[in-house]
């Protein structure tokens, strides 16, 4: 099993046994199928639904579908749950992927979202038929803005990105409405890569905003980068490089001196539960990553939630629909002029909004301030447990996670990505690398508040011994991972020539 936790020395051994060869040509389900083989189908004859050929008529249905696979109920039970095995999850590993708070994700917002009132809602019930739902969806809007300082919060963006995108698309819509031609945003130097991506795709040039050797913006040079045609400053605090912006007061006013806005990128709100509110600093608009900070999983890419937040007035520019309360219940108003419109089909991952309005509930104000701390608390620890050997990138105090650095590379020729094929051996999931940018060589560690002391330390036991063994056996850390079905992949080569669809082995 790939995820078997294994001393180094097994891992050696298990590699010169040639395991991860042998178990490399793990079978596809195609190559599994049986000719005849199926699983039990109980339903009795009488009672089934009609079939698609009954309803639409045998021309359009096949009988057949060619190359499905025929198998057994166990072996495709065994078959699926293996190849979620071989995967990296922090189900069922350390996951300290610096930006991403892969916290645990717990199991009673899955028992809730999948409550039939809330799974088995159709998006196009009225209104009237759908007030529990409208409900949360309020409840959970009016927690957001609690939490944040902010005064109204839209729940459509399906992610944080798409979060991002809204947020700048009412600045738009904000500045449109006054009449201003505002199409520069400022974006630092140490910005997530999708701040400047979502400035283009919303129309605006992006002009680079330099962070400080201390890793953080000053207000003098937001001061210098301002003119009339400057319509935001896109900054994430805690900043990427986990430190808190202390000049950020200061920005707010100049940025607001000169009728521009503050844009608050809140992928980093997991620092700032019951610490601080964006709307305290000075924040316009903030996005909220829900797959981040509110536990709800980041599965295989989705379906995600990035609610954005804004200040009074730019509430008029949210999306359409907004959940309002009349006197005979909850309805949805469309009657906004002013809205950027829609952003997405419905209401969100609702599913994804009832499992954050779950945790919002089991921690309360205390639990979600609590778990801040603790996450603080995590990143420093880990910080000062391993600077001898990786220093900190920067001396400014770290809040959730902590960008590290190493000198292996000029010594050694172990790079951060040897290091972190490396972790794999010690089935931890490796942090963030090669981020921030202005950090060359970076590895940027989240642990978040749901790791216990003892996996932290047994990550910074790792570490070390990965550090040492760089010294005295580079070749071990370079050649990693050792221990898994798949060693390196040519990167390259699956960009270039990606290959997307199953052959035959036979036919190549
Ligand atoms: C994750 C992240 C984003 C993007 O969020 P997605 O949900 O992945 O689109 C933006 N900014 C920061 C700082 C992030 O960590």
């Amino acid at each position: 099993m790939a995820t078997a936790k294994l001393a180094p020395e097994q891992i050696h051994e298990k590699a010169a046994a040639g395991s991860q060869t042998e178990s490399s040509n793990q079978p596809l389900i195609f190559e599994c199928s049986v000719r005849g083989k199926m699983g039990v189908d109980l339903e009795p004859a009488h009672e089934r639904e009609p079939r698609g050929a009954e309803i639409l008529g045998p021309d359009l249905c096949r009988d057949d579908l060619p190359g499905f696979p025929e198998l057994s109920e166990p072996e495709v039970m065994r078959h699926f749950l293996r190849l979620s095995q071989l995967n990296f999850s922090p189900a069922l590993q350390f996951y300290p992927l610096g930006s991403c708070t892969m916290k645990y994700n717990p199991v009673v917002n899955d028992e809730l979202a999948g409550l039939a009132g809330f799974a088995a809602l159709h998006p196009l019930v009225p209104a009237a038929m759908a007030q529990g739902a409208l409900e949360l969806m309020a409840r959970l809007e009016a927690a957001l803005a609690a939490v944040t300082g902010m005064d109204a919060v839209s729940l459509h963006p399906a992610a944080g990105a798409q979060g991002e995108l809204t947020g700048l698309l009412i600045a738009r819509a904000h500045f449109r409405k006054r009449g201003e031609h505002r199409g520069k945003v400022l974006v630092p130097d140490t910005a997530h890569g999708t701040n400047p991506a979502s400035c283009r795709l919303a129309g605006f040039e992006v002009v680079v905003a330099p962070s400080n050797r201390h890793g953080f913006l000053e207000a003098a040079e937001i001061r210098s980068l301002l003119d009339p045609t400057v319509a935001a400053l896109m900054v994430t605090n805690p900043n990427t490089l986990g430190v808190f912006e202390p000049e950020i007061l200061e920005i707010a006013e100049e940025l607001h001196r000169n009728g521009s806005l503050l844009y608050m990128d809140g992928a980093n709100m997991n620092a700032l539960f019951g610490v601080a509110q964006p709307g305290q600093m000075g924040a316009d608009i903030l996005q909220l990553n829900l797959h981040k900070s509110f536990s709800t999983p980041h599965g295989g890419g989705g379906p995600g939630a990035g609610p954005v937040a804004v200040k009074r007035e730019l509430e008029p520019f949210l999306p359409v629909p907004r959940v309002k309360r009349e006197t005979d219940g909850w309805v949805l108003d469309y009657d906004r002029p002013d809205s950027v419109g829609r952003l997405r089909a419905f209401h969100g991952n609702f599913a994804m909004l009832v499992r954050a309005y779950a945790y919002v509930l089991a921690l309360g104000a205390n639990g979600l301030a609590q778990a801040s701390q603790l996450a603080i608390l995590a990143a420093n620890y880990v910080r000062a447990r391993l600077r001898a050997v990786f220093p900190p990138a920067t001396e400014a105090p770290a809040l959730h996670e902590c960008v590290l650095t190493h000198d292996l590379e000029q010594r050694t020729g172990v790079t951060t990505l040897d290091i972190a094929k490396r972790l794999l051996d010690f089935n931890i999931h490796p942090p963030t690398i090669y981020f921030p940018l202005v950090v060359p060589g970076a590895l940027m560690i989240e642990p978040t508040e749901t790791e216990s002391r003892a996996t932290l330390d047994e990550f910074v036991a790792a570490m070390k011994r990965i550090y040492a063994e760089a010294e005295k056996e580079p070749e071990t850390v370079k050649q990693a991972p050792h221990s898994l079905r798949l060693r390196r992949i040519d990167e390259a080569q699956a960009a270039r020539h990606p290959i997307l669809r199953w052959t035959s082995r036979g036919s190549g």
